[in-house]
């Protein structure tokens, strides 16, 4: 039978039909243990009690209201997002692709605006993710993604992280190059982490060559590893943020924010969107924020994150022949596995702990932040039980 639904994803046969805080129930009654949050949206997990609250004090009101109208609470959450960050204005869109096409928008707007139409040139990173837009894999410059969806966008300079130095990075920059944008934690791309100095690094490279400085932040953002945004680690301040997945809690929200100086370059009619920071998104994206943003909310994500850290280095040094490497910060870590890594998500799910596979060799925990230690010591409870069962597959 032909299936009503583009074959796009090779799905699990397994329907969720409940779930509270980081732990779900399947339609066959089974719990599970979310470690994927619905790849980083659930951040608030699930059954929030006051985020179902809002949203269905805001279903009471109108949907939705065109962008030719004023909508309170797009300024409300624009002002929280640009207090919170180096940035100063905000669009919002529905999507992480939404918001990194705006930023490539304003990137080679901002060019024009300054007299500098050559300048268009964005170098981005080896293995990096932005999401399924013509724009979005253009950039990212992934052959698994781009395959068969030639001509592609041109303009962007791709470059390879392994070795990477500054000096290196630096002889890519030409009179031609407009911006560096990156991912400070590449998700999709196996969390692999830009460290603070080399942030630090590309930023003052980016102020030097007088370019932007653009960072990808759908995933790593939204208080995943412990600051509203992962590069305030680094004490850097890019020029352009692109924000989505946990914004919403669940809700499709994503949002570009830039520098004034730089939006300035955006002007009425340059862009746009019909659903963008609709009010049902914005009360749900306010109020998303509102818990994250509370300095105890992000101290506990970073508890959480080192606690669960070190249990998954106890289980890689009990089973160093199959756990190479523990990576990443706060809830956003990863295993790097030594073989059949889709085996082990198999195994994992089937002893109820949901993961997420990425790049060739990594498993990813992005749980909804909101994570309980007693969930975390059952996930490695399961982590430890499957290990042994997956010794058999050797
Ligand atoms: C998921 C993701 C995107 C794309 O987001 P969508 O909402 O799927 O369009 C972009 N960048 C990063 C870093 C992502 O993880």
């Amino acid at each position: 039978m032909i299936s009503p639904l583009l074959q796009v994803y090779k799905r699990y046969d397994l329907e969720f039909v409940s779930g509270k805080n980081a732990t779900l129930k399947s339609r066959r009654g089974d719990k599970y243990i979310d470690l994927g949050a619905g790849i980083a949206v659930n951040s608030l997990g699930y059954s929030n009690k006051k985020l179902i609250k809002t949203l269905i004090k805001a279903a009471k009101k109108p949907w939705h209201i065109s962008n030719l109208y004023n909508i309170e609470g797009q300024n409300q959450l624009a002002e929280k997002l640009t207090k919170s960050s180096s940035c100063d204005q905000v669009f919002f869109c529905n999507s992480g692709a939404e918001a990194l096409e705006t930023a490539l928008k304003i990137i080679r707007k901002y060019s024009e605006s300054i007299k500098k139409p050559n300048r268009k040139e964005i170098i981005t990173f080896k293995d990096a993710f932005h999401g399924r837009t013509i724009g979005a894999i253009s950039a990212a410059g992934s052959i698994k993604y781009q395959k068969g969806y030639a001509p592609l966008l041109p303009g962007f300079r791709n470059i390879e992280t392994k070795d990477l130095t500054i000096e290196k990075l630096e002889k890519f920059i030409t009179k031609d190059t407009a911006a560096i944008f990156l991912e400070p934690i590449q998700g999709e791309g196996g969390i692999k982490q830009f460290s603070n100095k080399f942030l630090k690094e590309i930023a003052a490279l980016c102020k030097k060559k007088k370019i932007i400085f653009a960072v990808d932040e759908v995933q790593c953002g939204m208080g995943r590893t412990g600051k509203i945004f992962h590069h305030q680690f680094a004490g850097v301040k890019p020029d352009i943020i692109a924000v989505a997945k946990g914004i919403g809690g669940g809700f499709p929200l994503g949002a570009c924010l830039v520098k004034k100086e730089i939006g300035a370059a955006m002007t009425y009619g340059s862009h746009g969107g019909t659903y963008g920071g609709n009010p049902l998104a914005m009360a749900v994206g306010n109020e998303v924020f509102d818990q994250i943003s509370n300095e105890k909310f992000l101290k506990k994500v970073s508890e959480k994150g080192k606690y669960f850290k070190n249990k998954l280095t106890e289980l890689q040094k009990k089973h160093p022949k199959i756990i190479k490497e523990v990576r990443g910060q706060g809830l956003m870590l990863g295993l790097k596995i030594n073989r059949n890594y889709f085996k082990l998500v198999d195994i994992f799910r089937e002893n109820k702990a949901l993961t997420i596979p990425a790049s060739n060799d990594v498993i990813r925990i992005i749980p909804p932040l909101v994570i309980s230690k007693k969930e975390i010591d059952l996930a490695v409870r399961i982590f430890d039980k499957s290990l042994l069962e997956f010794k058999d597959y050797a």
